[in-house]
């Protein structure tokens, strides 16, 4: 078993083992608290060509993508569209806009990272709760709070408490892939598990989400700056 990838192995209170691999290539084992750890190794075994085959399917993806230069021409997602960086020597302007493109005034080229960031946390932090009061008038299912964050491998969660955190990244992904999400951790707010029930609500509220889940499975690494 040695060469099997295993990063992170996280016990939580839940009824069944799960193997997740992140978008880093990253293998997790999800187990309950109390699972001997024989069992997840045998559990571990069992599933090793198909954890081979996904991290060495998900490295190469991974590698395909080019750094980013921002450099003019480059092209970025929003809502699942894809704009180009022009440069401006416009000073009087704000030095980072969009407007159908994304205008970013050339003295600030060094800071487009950070720029990008924050344009993008800014409307995530506008979509987010917009999505969410929408959705929780059509199924009456009630949050706390939203919270905007910044994991490398979630999308999204639900916490205890019943607050909603929500990667900034799904404002890259087309609308309906966001509202996947949204639908998803709402339904968590009910069911905080991953079982038949919890599916088959996603599916009452959120009719084809498959083919939004099947989206960001297979282009979720491409959400990245
Ligand atoms: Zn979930």
């Amino acid at each position: 078993m040695a060469d099997i990838p295993i990063t992170r192995l996280v016990r939580t209170r839940r009824r069944t083992l799960s193997i997740e691999v992140t978008a880093e290539g990253d293998v997790v084992i999800r187990a309950p608290l109390r699972t001997p750890l024989n069992f997840i190794q045998h559990f571990i075994k069992e599933k090793e060509d198909w954890i081979l085959k996904t991290v060495d399917k998900t490295r190469q993806k991974k590698s395909e993508i080019p750094p980013r230069l921002y450099s003019p021409g480059e092209h970025f997602l929003f809502l699942g569209h894809t704009y180009p960086l022009l440069f401006h020597n416009n000073f009087e302007k704000e030095p980072f806009f969009f407007n159908q493109g994304f205008f970013l005034s050339i003295e600030h080229q060094g800071k487009a990272k950070d720029l990008f960031f924050q344009w993008y946390i800014k409307q995530a932090m506008d979509i987010f709760p917009a999505r969410t009061e929408h959705y929780s008038n059509l199924t009456g299912l009630q949050n706390r709070g939203i919270r905007i964050t910044n994991p490398k491998t979630r999308w999204g969660s639900c916490s205890p408490s019943g607050n909603l955190n929500f990667n900034w990244r799904l404002v890259m992904a087309p609308l309906p892939v966001l509202d996947y999400v949204v639908i998803h951790e709402m339904v968590h707010l009910e069911v905080k598990n991953h079982s038949r029930k919890f599916w088959n609500k996603v599916g009452y509220f959120y009719p084809g989400y498959t083919e939004h889940r099947k989206w960001l499975r297979e282009n979720g690494h491409r959400l990245e700056l």
